[in-house]
C-alpha cells in the first residue's frame, strides 16, 4: 500500500489526494478559514478558540437552535423514541412524528402532500433525479446549489443551464427545445451566496408558455421570507404557480432534514421511486420534534420574521453606506464581495480577531475575482450584536484597504 509520496505509482487513484497540498498551503499563512471548531454555542455568541465571538455567518435565520422550548422537544422524544430511526422511511423507519410533519408542512405550505428526507441535499437531489427521466428536459439556472446540480447530472435527463436569473437565455434555451420532451424549471428561491431572490413571475410566465413544470428550492426561503415565512413564491403571491417546492430544516428550523411538497401523486411518486428516500435512514426522532416545535414557534411568534427583515434592511444600509458592495443582496444573505481569494482570507482573520465569524467564500463557489464574505442574521441578533458586527467591519475595512473613511469603495 502507498503511504508516502515517494511511493506513488503514476496510475494510483490516490494520486490526486497525497499531491493536494493546497489547504496545507494555506494555513502555513495562517488564513486558513475553513473547518474552524466552535467549542459551545448560544445561537448568536459563540467560542472559537477560548474566545467568545459573534456569529454572523449562521443559516440560524429564525435564531431557534439554542431556544430551550425547541431543546426540550427534542429531549422529551428521545425517552419515547430513542437517539435514532435504524432503517429507511420506507421500512421500519417511519415514525407517527414523521407523518404528522409531512402533514403539517404540506398544511403550512398549502400543497396536497409533503414527503420528507434526511437531509435537504438529499431532498433536491432525490426528487430531481427521480421527476426527470431519459426523455425529458431540466432547465436549470447556473448558480443553482450543488445537490441540484448533482440531482441533474444523476438524472439521465438532458440539462441546459441558463445564466442566472437570465429570462431571456432561459426563454431562447426553452424554444430550441425538443417540444415532445418534458420540461421542468429548476431555480434556488434565494440563492444562498448572492440572496437574490429568483424572478418567481417571470419563471412561471415561461413555465405556462412552454408547457413546462417548475421547482424551486426554498431551502434559505421557508421560515424567512414571504407571507408567514412561506418563502419566494409567496413573496409574489404565487405559491399556486409552482408545482414543487423544497425546503430544508437545517436553516430556520433549527434542526436537519428536507422535505418536498407538491401535488400527491407526484409526491407519491417520488416517496415510492427517490433512491435517496428509500435507501437512507430517516430522520431521527429528535430532528422531527425539533422542527415541530420551529414550525410552531414560527406559526406563533411572527415578530421573529419582520424582526430578521429590519435587522437585514438595517445591515445592508449600513454596510453599504460604508462602501462595501453587498451584491444584490434582498434577504439576510448579504455578501460582502472583497475580489481576491488572499485579501478575503485575511479579511476574514483580521473579523475574527475583532470577534466576528463570517463565512469566506471563494471560487469555485463564487466566480473568479468575485471572493466574498458572506454575513446572515438571525432574529435573535440584539442591536448590539449587530453594531459591533457593524464597527468590526467599518474597521477592518479601513485597515485592509477595501473602504475609506468616508464611505467610498476602494476597490477597481
Ligand atoms: N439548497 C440550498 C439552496 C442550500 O443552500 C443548501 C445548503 N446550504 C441545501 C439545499 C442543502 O441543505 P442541507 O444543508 O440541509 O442538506
Amino acid at each position: 500500500m502507498a503511504n508516502s509520496r515517494s511511493d506513488l505509482k503514476t496510475n494510483d487513484i490516490f494520486t490526486k489526494a497525497y499531491n493536494f497540498t493546497k489547504a496545507e498551503e494555506i494555513k502555513s499563512e495562517g488564513l486558513y478559514p475553513y473547518f474552524k471548531p466552535l467549542q459551545a454555542t448560544d445561537g448568536t455568541i459563540v467560542q472559537i478558540d477560548g474566545q467568545d465571538v459573534i456569529m454572523a455567518g449562521s443559516n440560524n435565520y429564525l435564531g431557534l437552535t439554542n431556544d430551550p422550548r425547541v431543546i426540550e422537544a427534542a429531549r422529551d422524544v428521545i425517552k419515547v423514541y430513542g437517539t435514532g430511526c435504524t432503517g429507511s422511511r420506507y421500512l421500519n423507519g417511519t415514525l407517527d412524528l414523521h407523518i404528522e410533519l409531512e402533514e403539517k408542512l404540506a398544511d403550512f405550505m398549502r400543497k396536497d402532500a409533503c414527503v420528507l428526507f434526511s437531509t435537504g441535499y438529499q431532498t433536491n437531489e432525490g426528487a430531481i433525479q427521480t421527476i426527470a427521466g431519459r426523455k425529458d428536459i431540466i432547465f436549470s439556472d447556473k448558480d443553482n446549489h450543488a445537490c441540484i446540480v448533482t440531482g441533474t447530472l444523476i438524472s439521465n435527463a438532458k440539462t441546459m443551464r441558463f445564466r442566472h436569473n437570465d429570462m431571456e437565455q432561459l426563454e431562447k434555451l426553452m424554444k430550441r427545445a425538443d417540444k415532445q420532451a418534458g420540461k421542468i424549471i429548476v431555480s434556488d428561491g434565494v440563492f444562498s451566496m448572492s440572496g437574490t431572490i429568483a424572478k418567481v413571475p417571470e419563471l412561471v410566465r415561461l413555465k405556462e408558455k412552454f408547457g413546462a413544470r417548475l421547482y424551486l428550492d426554498d431551502a434559505h426561503a421557508i421560515g424567512v421570507i414571504g407571507e408567514g415565512g412561506r418563502g419566494s413564491a409567496s413573496t409574489f403571491d404565487m405559491m399556486d404557480d409552482i408545482d414543487l417546492i423544497s425546503g430544508t430544516f437545517s436553516k430556520s428550523f433549527a434542526s436537519l432534514g428536507g422535505f418536498l411538497v407538491g401535488d400527491k401523486e407526484v409526491i407519491e411518486y417520488i416517496r415510492h421511486n427517490s433512491p435517496a428516500h428509500i435507501f437512507s435512514a430517516s430522520m431521527p426522532p429528535a430532528n422531527v420534534a425539533t422542527v415541530l416545535k420551529a414550525l410552531e414557534i414560527l406559526k406563533e411568534e411572527t415578530w421573529r420574521l419582520d424582526r430578521l427583515r429590519e435587522i437585514s434592511d438595517y445591515m445592508r444600509r449600513e454596510l453599504r453606506a460604508m462602501g462595501f458592495n453587498v451584491w444584490n443582496s434582498e434577504t439576510p444573505i448579504i455578501p460582502i464581495v472583497i475580489g481576491e481569494m488572499e485579501e478575503c482570507f485575511k479579511f476574514w482573520r483580521e473579523l475574527l480577531e475583532s470577534g466576528v465569524y463570517v463565512n469566506a467564500v471563494v471560487p469555485p463557489a463564487v466566480p473568479q475575482g468575485m471572493s466574498l464574505l458572506r454575513t446572515s442574521y438571525m432574529a435573535t441578533h440584539t442591536n448590539e450584536h449587530l453594531d459591533r458586527i457593524l464597527d468590526a467591519f467599518r474597521k477592518v475595512g479601513i485597515n485592509q484597504g477595501i473602504i475609506d473613511r468616508n464611505g467610498q469603495s476602494l476597490l477597481e
